[in-house]
């Protein structure tokens, strides 16, 4: 199984890759596909964990995935890194082996299985799904991007035109500026309108060009339930909540793993791991898990290079009107679990652009956006050989005739690092899958032990404890909103003596000779906290057997997300 980071993979690229994990890792993971797309691709998910040591449904879980959105195909590529970094370096990176002995990874690279193929393949731009949403479509007049030159890409237009909004700058004669309120047309200065490169339907010359709508109009991340909207209200959301196949498939899977402790789902672009609200402020977050969000984030920060906010508090330009009806929402909000979000691949950041709330841009001067647009041409020149901005040239154009194509490399520039800046990019935010992991509840028997007393009775003690930072509900919403299930504790007085995975968590029946004196066979010890809070972490259990001397005993620790354990003594 090899892999390499300089391209970007399509489709079989990505299946070939996983089925090359799982005939070469046999022992670490499992191969799934969790549904199928609208046009019937599998959507896979390779679990990753040492079954040698506990089935994967025993251990704390990391849920990653990528490319929820068809052209963020960096997202893909960091779950792929992910993957093979943990391969290959079990057994040789210490702690990559002590997280997969105790945790498992449940990895989905490609969400927008159709839609990523779509914008890998051809020259156009995709959000998310190739159905036609809302309804089959009819075409309206508008502009079609399209790749009117025949380059293998679609860019900008600029059309000359004396009451055009946009002119070229003094200062660099790439840069497209806004012409100011007060410019009256000027001789010797040429104004112009910038649209994207394509083809309209219906035109005349004596009417605006507008955009044409969307075809496929549709946002994956906008089909979960959480304050889900209508479309009037939040653009892409689809019919109703898991209307669409992949998103309800990413939700069966999901729901159907209670382990799940913390979830990523990597984005393009900005430079920014993201974390909830998105429709609150922090104040309305519970302390201690805003606390936990904050010690988190802190490491995200030192990890990736990039800092961790709220999505609410610092992207939400309009309070009133927030996005609405995302991945992180449902997992966080609904599920309890420890949700991030990152924006791979920060251009601006590259270019020494300083990172502002979204708010500051709306009422950013048109002199600091001519600066921030000629440092990103500058880095561009100096990283890169100015190879991401594609230099204005002459073209004519079937309808609108003298018309100039070029403009920022909107695929791999913009959206997506040049290949040459994908690794890194893939790197440093891959490793903070692997801190996620780290931070998980893990619950631990500190003893176990049989002390005689005498006529055949004997005492069973058992100590278990949280080694965990998080408590072993995970967050403080999982608690309140009892998402996560307690800790149960067991005595077995005849267990399996081959220990078999498929009945981990299961009480053979009880045997004549051994009985239980005082105790309960089974008990439920509640939450334990961690780290981070959440009370008490360590708690003992103790029981009277009566029974002979060097039988076996069982005890057994079961958990939603804090892990199961399952330890034998003699008695
Ligand atoms: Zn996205």
């Amino acid at each position: 199984m090899t892999i390499s980071f300089d391209r970007y993979h399509t489709y079989m690229e990505v299946s070939d890759f996983l089925h090359a994990c799982i005939s070469d890792y046999p022992g670490l993971c499992v191969l799934e596909s969790i549904g199928k797309s609208y046009e019937g691709r599998d959507i896979w998910m390779l679990e990753i964990t040492n079954r040698s040591t506990g089935l994967a449904s025993g251990k704390p879980a990391v849920y990653a995935d990528g490319n929820i959105h068809a052209g963020e195909v960096t997202g893909c590529e960091t779950v792929l890194w992910a993957i093979n970094h943990l391969l290959k370096n079990y057994g040789k990176d210490s702690k990559i082996t002590y997280l997969l002995d105790t945790k498992v990874f449940y990895f989905v690279p490609r969400i927008a299985v159709d839609g990523s193929e779509y914008y890998l393949t051809t020259p156009y731009m995709l959000r998310s799904s190739l159905r036609q949403w809302p309804g089959a479509f009819d075409e309206k007049p508008g502009l079609y991007p399209e790749d009117v030159d025949g380059d293998g890409k679609i860019l900008t237009m600029r059309v000359k035109d004396p009451d055009g909004s946009w002119k070229v700058s003094d200062k660099d004669s790439r840069l497209m500026i806004r012409r100011r309120p007060n410019e009256i047309p000027r001789p010797g200065t040429v104004y112009y309108h910038l649209c994207t490169e394509g083809l309209i339907k219906d035109f005349d010359p004596d009417v605006t060009v507008n955009k044409a709508p969307e075809k496929r109009g549709l946002d994956f991340n906008r089909n979960f339930p959480t304050n889900w909207a209508v479309r009037t209200r939040q653009q892409g959301s689809g019919d109703y909540p898991f209307s669409e196949t992949e998103m309800k498939a990413v939700a069966d899977f999901i729901v159907s793993h209670p382990n799940i402790v913390s979830l990523m789902t990597y984005h393009t672009y900005g430079g920014y791991v993201l974390r909830p609200f998105c429709t609150m402020g922090d104040s309305a977050m519970d302390p201690k898990d805003l606390k936990i969000y904050l010690a988190a984030g802190e490491i995200a920060e030192e990890v990736t290079g990039y800092p961790c906010k709220s999505i609410f508090e610092w992207f939400t330009s309009d309070k009133s009107r927030p996005s609405v009806g995302s991945a992180l929402e449902w997992a966080y909000e609904t599920l309890g679990i420890l949700s991030f979000a990152t924006e791979l691949w920060d251009m601006r950041g590259r270019a020494g652009v300083p990172k502002k709330p979204a708010s500051a841009y709306l009422t950013m001067s048109g002199r600091e956006t001519e600066d921030q647009e000629l440092a990103l041409l500058r880095w561009n020149d100096e990283a890169v050989n100015g190879r991401l901005f594609v230099n204005w040239r002459k073209f004519q154009h079937p309808q609108l005739g003298d018309v100039e194509i070029g403009g920022w490399e909107p695929k791999f520039g913009m959206q997506n690092p040049p290949v040459e800046l994908l690794e890194e990019e893939c790197q440093k935010n891959g490793l903070f899958c692997l801190d996620m992991a780290s931070m998980a509840p893990q619950l631990a028997l500190e003893k176990a032990v049989s002390i005689p007393l005498g006529n055949g009775l004997y005492k069973v003690e058992a100590v278990v404890k949280n080694q965990g930072y998080l408590p072993s509900h995970g967050t403080f919403s999982a608690l309140k909103m009892n998402k996560a299930q307690t800790v149960k504790i067991s005595i077995c007085l005849t267990p399996e003596t081959e220990y078999s995975p498929d009945k981990e968590g299961t009480c053979e029946a009880w045997a004549e000779s051994n009985s239980l004196i005082a105790g309960k066979a089974q008990e439920d010890l509640g939450h334990f906290g961690g780290r981070a809070g959440g009370g008490d972490y360590k708690k003992k259990v103790s029981w009277v057997v009566r029974g002979r001397a060097g039988s076996p005993v069982a005890i057994l620790v079961r958990s939603g997300r804090a892990g199961n354990i399952r330890q034998n003594i003699r008695l």
